[in-house]
């Protein structure tokens, strides 16, 4: 189903939606409606809603629980990836997604119908599809382990994240960190760009990268942070996957990528690529945003040109600092 490739004009259901995004001037608005928009107008392919292709997939270790906010911005919807070592009783879950309750609680019940508990949450990046449900899926993860163990935590399950106001208890996430929650190992590195605060997990037991929203399962992601940081964080991450012969990529949205080093390439390219290209249109007399995505995107269904100017503009940015 390629119902969203922009070239083919949009299915339905993500017209609708970017022309609600065509209605609003900030990305900050949107985040207070609940979207985040990770969907860049350039996308490869597109499909939404197909549940059963992603929702359980992962590796030994991380199974996706798919949360069922679809749309043109969140893709199928969010990746709620539950990380735990083969027997362990203790789980890490990572991004417990937007603030759904049936979702929260599919994930907790489904923990504790393993016996198992969840240990630590941890949050690729602060985006409300990502962080929103977290407090409260801490609280239940947290009652759901009293019910088991007959103990309780006051203040739930720690949930940590680089930002600051992101984090419940003291524990903070960074560069170099190591989790070793439930007898996992899990790498912290900061990967900048799709937000100031996007982190990348390294689970090495299994050779996965849980990229967030830094590169997706299809489609390509806009940039709330600077187009500098990104470049540099796929150029690291491409580096990395290949150091570690990373086996497979669990982005926040979208199925799984077992190809890292294909998908990163395919970043990298499509960001010079496009880079260039704006590059062509200031030097043949595009003077703004808005006239650098009427030559750059003048192939585009004009409901993605204001998603389009927001990577505009994050392009000529970097482009002026470089100069
Ligand atoms: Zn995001």
């Amino acid at each position: 189903m390629t119902a969203m490739s922009p070239r083919r004009g949009g299915a339905p259901l993500s017209r609708a939606v970017m022309w609600r995004l065509a209605g609003t001037s900030a990305l900050r608005h949107l985040e207070r409606l609940g979207w985040n928009p990770v969907r860049h107008p350039d996308l490869r392919s597109g499909r939404m809603g197909r549940m059963s292709e992603i929702d359980g997939i992962g590796t030994e270790r991380a199974t996706c629980w798919l949360a069922p906010n679809p749309s043109a911005m969140t893709l199928d919807g969010t990746n709620t990836w539950v990380i735990g070592e083969p027997g362990a009783e203790e789980v890490v879950v990572v991004d417990p997604g937007p603030k759904d309750g049936v979702h929260l609680k599919r994930v907790v019940d489904g923990i504790a119908a393993q016996g198992r508990r969840v240990g630590l949450v941890i949050l690729t990046h602060g985006h409300p599809d990502h962080s929103a449900g977290a407090a409260r899926f801490s609280e239940l993860a947290a009652a759901a382990a009293a019910g088991t163990s007959g103990g309780s935590r006051a203040g739930g399950v720690p949930v940590r994240a680089l930002d600051p106001r992101h984090r419940l208890g003291d524990e903070g996430l960074a560069e170099g960190d190591v989790i070793t929650t439930g007898g996992l190992e899990l790498r912290v590195m900061e990967t900048p760009g799709h937000s100031n605060d996007s982190l990348t997990f390294w689970l090495p037991a299994d050779r996965a990268v849980l990229t967030g929203d830094t590169v997706l399962g299809y489609g390509t992601t806009v940039l709330e942070g600077k187009l500098g940081d990104y470049l540099g964080s796929l150029d690291r991450l491409r580096k990395f996957s290949e150091d570690v012969e990373a086996a497979t990529i669990l982005p926040g949205h979208g199925p799984k990528l077992d190809d890292p080093i294909g998908a990163l390439d395919y970043y990298i390219g499509h960001r010079r690529e496009r880079l260039a290209q704006v590059e062509d249109a200031v030097a043949a007399g595009a003077r703004t945003a808005k006239e650098v995505v009427a030559r750059v995107y003048s192939d585009v269904d004009k409901s993605l040109w204001p998603a389009a100017e927001w990577s505009v503009k994050a392009q000529l940015e970097y482009l002026n600092e470089r100069s």
